[in-house]
C-alpha cells in the first residue's frame, strides 16, 4: 500500500487550500485553442503598461552576471530605498516578493499558540500564512467592504501577535485614512505587531495617501510591506520590501532565505525607483481605467464597491461563476472572487484602454448569455 503523504503533513499544512492566482494566459489558450495574443488578462492586478524600459534595461545587464550568487544583502535596492523614503538602510528587509515578507513576519514571530487578526474579506494571504504554522485565524466582520478597524482592536486579546492590515485593501479597494490609522495604532498593545500591507500605495497621491512610512516613529511595533509588483510593473521578478524598526528588521533577517530576492530583481528594482516618469504613467493609466471601468459599470447597471486600488470589485449577481465562464469564453480573464466569502462579485484589474473597453464590451455579452442583460 502506497503512503498516505497526506497524513504525514502537519496537522495544520493538512487543511490548507493553496492561494488560487489569476488564470494564466498560456492556459486559457491552450483549452479554448486560442491565439494568447487575442487574450487579455484582468485578473491578477499587474500593471497594463509592461514593465519600465529603465528596469528592463537593467535586468538585460543583471542576467549577463547569472552565474554568480546575487548580493544577499541587496544594498544597492536598500540604497536607493533608504534614499527615497529618508530612512536608514537598517530598517529594510527585501522580499521575494512582499509576500515573502508577509510569511517571514508569520513566522518570526507567531507560534501555533497565537491569533492573528485580519478583516473579512482581505488579502488571502493573511489566512493563509497563519493555518500554515498552526495559529489561530481571527477574520473580523468587515464594514461596507472595508476593515473595522475599531472591531479589529476590540478582537486583541493576551493571545494575539499579529494584526494584518491591508491598506488599500485587496479585493475590495478600500481605504482608511492616516486619522483612522493612527487612532486604531494607539488601541494597539505595542507587543502586538501590526503589518501594514500597502501593496497598492503608489495609486494614491498627495494628501489622500494614508503614508505607514510617517508612522514608524511613533508605532515601534508597525511594519510596512510594499512592492514592486504593481504601480512599479515588476511583478514576475518578485521583489517587495517592508519598512520597520531596525530591531524587528534585524529578527526578519534571520528568518528570511539567504538570497531571497535574485540579481535580476534587485538591478530592476534598484533602476526603476529612478524612473518618475513610468511610476506618473502608472498612475495616470490607472486613474482613467477607474473612471472608465465605473462608467461602464453605471451604463450597465451594476454595483460595484469603489476603489482606490488598480483593480475593482463588480457585483455581476448570483451567476457571478457563469458570468466568469462566459467571459473567459470571449478571451477576458478576470478574477472570481467567491473564495473570499463574495460570491456575487468578479474582480477586473485596471488594463490600457481598449482592454477596459473589450472587457465592459464583453461583460455586457456575458450577462445577456447567463440571462442577467438589459
Ligand atoms: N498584499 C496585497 C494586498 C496584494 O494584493 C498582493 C498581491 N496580490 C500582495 C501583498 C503580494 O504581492 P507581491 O508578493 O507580488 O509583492
Amino acid at each position: 500500500m502506497a503512503l498516505d503523504y497526506q497524513s504525514l503533513a502537519v496537522k495544520s499544512v493538512q487543511a490548507l487550500s493553496p492561494y488560487q492566482p489569476g488564470k494564466p494566459i498560456e492556459e486559457l489558450a491552450r483549452e479554448l485553442g486560442l491565439n494568447p495574443g487575442e487574450i487579455i488578462k484582468l485578473a491578477s492586478n499587474e500593471n497594463p503598461l509592461g514593465p519600465s524600459e529603465v528596469a528592463l534595461a537593467a535586468a538585460r545587464k543583471a542576467l549577463e552576471e547569472s552565474c554568480l550568487y546575487p548580493d544577499g544583502n541587496g544594498f544597492e535596492l536598500k540604497q536607493a530605498l533608504s534614499k527615497r523614503f529618508g530612512v536608514p538602510m537598517s530598517q529594510i528587509t527585501l522580499g521575494n516578493g512582499s509576500n515573502d515578507l508577509l510569511e517571514v513576519v508569520a513566522r518570526c514571530f507567531v507560534g501555533p499558540d497565537s491569533e492573528v487578526i485580519f478583516s473579512q474579506y482581505a488579502f488571502a494571504v493573511y489566512p493563509l500564512v497563519t493555518q500554515a504554522i498552526g495559529a489561530k485565524s481571527v477574520s473580523v466582520p468587515a464594514k461596507e467592504w472595508g476593515h473595522d478597524l475599531d472591531a479589529m482592536s476590540a478582537a486583541v486579546n493576551e493571545r494575539t501577535k499579529l494584526i494584518f492590515v491591508a491598506n488599500p485593501n485587496n479585493p475590495t479597494g478600500t481605504v482608511h485614512d492616516a486619522v483612522a490609522l493612527e487612532a486604531f495604532l494607539e488601541r494597539i498593545p505595542e507587543r502586538v505587531l501590526v503589518v501594514l500591507d500597502e501593496a497598492y500605495c503608489e495609486y494614491l497621491t498627495g494628501d489622500e495617501f494614508p503614508d505607514g512610512i510617517r508612522l514608524l516613529n511613533r508605532f515601534p511595533n508597525l511594519i510596512v510591506c510594499r512592492t514592486f509588483s504593481k504601480a512599479w510593473g515588476l511583478a514576475a521578478l518578485r521583489v517587495g520590501y517592508s519598512i520597520s524598526s531596525p530591531e524587528i528588521a534585524d529578527i526578519l533577517n534571520r528568518v528570511r532565505q539567504p538570497f531571497n530576492v535574485n540579481s535580476v530583481a534587485l538591478a530592476a528594482a534598484s533602476a526603476v525607483l529612478e524612473d518618475e516618469a513610468y511610476l506618473n504613467r502608472s498612475r495616470e493609466v490607472n486613474k482613467a481605467g477607474l473612471r472608465q471601468l465605473s462608467e461602464g459599470f453605471d451604463r450597465i447597471g451594476l454595483p460595484y464597491i469603489p476603489s482606490v486600488g488598480n483593480f475593482v470589485a463588480v457585483d455581476v449577481g448570483e451567476q457571478a461563476a457563469d458570468v466568469y465562464q462566459a467571459l473567459l469564453s470571449h478571451g477576458v480573464i478576470v478574477r472570481p472572487v467567491a473564495g473570499y466569502g463574495m460570491p456575487r462579485h468578479l474582480r477586473v484589474s485596471v488594463g490600457l484602454p481598449e482592454e477596459n473597453e473589450r472587457f465592459l464590451v464583453a461583460l455586457s455579452k456575458a450577462l445577456q448569455s447567463v440571462g442577467q442583460g438589459s
